[in-house]
């Protein structure tokens, strides 16, 4: 009973000088955001999209694991995503779908390169559920996806897919782009008609045709007082057939722990493999670090690795603690993410700190 009061400290106990300061539709992040819960946190301005989908069900204290699968798969059907079966493929012209979902007493599961299904993160749960395995990949994911009574989707190219993958084919360089929000497109050659116009961002294409990120990524905080996090993705665009990201590594691409709290990243996936990037966010915060200051650690780590290569793409972290604090820190900036809890049903973007 104490610890839920404790939970329950409102924002309005976040000193004005640390609340936010406005950016584009986003607020720079106070630091720490503490929240009441139940709270849903998603990746980029398209986390309205996933949070929108969580939180019924958070509101009527269902659980946290609920809520993040029904996340997931709000983002995997959003036309306006880029993730799903309508996001870009990989450089041989077939989308290869990556993802994960746990809770936060060790219960996981993820799929990695699935083509063909439209929920993955469904698959995801089931293998964490009905297996006594984690990890599911290509063909035998397909199959036990399947079985399960998933429907096998034609596998076609969505039209945007197809043209901006033929436009790629032209020059065929494989580079990872910077991952950032709509609201800094005005920094770049084409922007689209709607930049920066609306709560939720349209997928952005660079002149590469990519899209300016291809994860969405969300954990939860339920009523109980229980982590959950997912994390859903088409991988980075034209990627070599076969490449997995970090979103389907656990303690990569999503970490969570009842004891500590939840981490998701989105990002270059290799970068954040390399540090085991949501592990180490947890981690930071089982050390009594805010979540945020264990996010701009897991950057730090990235960063020192190769400073001049860093400054070149994008990774961002996103964290929620056990006591409901919430933190994000990237690579570059433009890294957003969206809150909702009863104070802000319909949800609430910021926009992460960033170390450039
Ligand atoms: N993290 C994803 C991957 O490396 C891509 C992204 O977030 O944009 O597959």
């Amino acid at each position: 009973m104490e610890r839920r009061k404790f939970l329950q400290i409102p924002i309005a106990a976040v000193p004005a000088f640390l609340a936010s300061r406005v950016f584009g539709q986003a607020t720079l992040s106070p630091l720490p955001l503490k929240v009441k819960f139940p709270v849903v946190v998603s990746t980029w301005d398209s986390g309205i999209t996933a949070n929108n989908a969580a939180w019924p069900l958070l509101e009527k204290k269902g659980t946290a694991l609920d809520a993040v699968e029904a996340a997931g798969r709000a983002s995997e059907e959003e036309p306006s995503c880029c993730v799903g079966l309508r996001a870009w493929p990989d450089r041989d012209g077939r989308v290869t779908l990556d993802a994960s979902i746990m809770d936060g007493d060790g219960g996981c599961g993820s799929v990695s390169f699935l083509e063909r299904i439209k929920h993955p993160v469904s698959v995801a749960r089931k293998v964490m559920e009905t297996t006594p395995h984690v990890l599911l990949s290509g063909e035998g994911a397909q199959m036990f996806a399947v079985a399960n009574g998933f429907p096998l989707e034609d596998g076609k190219l969505s039209p945007d897919a197809e043209k901006e993958w033929k436009k790629w084919l032209e020059k065929s360089q494989y580079k990872p782009v910077i991952n950032i929000e709509n609201r800094n497109v005005s920094e770049l050659k084409n922007p689209p008609a709607n930049a920066g116009g609306s709560d939720i961002a349209p997928p952005y294409r660079f002149d590469d045709g990519s899209f300016n990120h291809d994860t969405m990524a969300t954990a939860a905080l339920d009523s109980s007082g229980k982590l959950a996090g997912m994390v859903t993705t088409s991988g980075m665009a034209f990627k070599m057939r076969g490449r997995v990201g970090d979103s389907p590594i656990i303690g990569a691409g999503m970490f969570v722990d009842n004891e500590a709290g939840a981490a998701v990243s989105s990002g270059v996936g290799e970068e954040v493999i390399r540090i085991c990037g949501t592990h180490t966010v947890v981690e930071q915060m089982r050390a009594g670090r805010s979540p945020e200051q264990a996010c701009r650690e897991a950057v730090r780590r990235i960063v020192k690795r190769d400073a001049a290569k860093a400054k070149q793409m994008q990774v961002g972290f996103l964290a929620l603690s056990i006591k409901g604090e919430i933190g994000a820190f990237a690579i570059q900036k433009g890294f957003t993410y969206a809150v909702t809890n009863s104070e802000w049903p319909k949800g609430k973007v910021f926009e992460a700190k960033s170390y450039f």
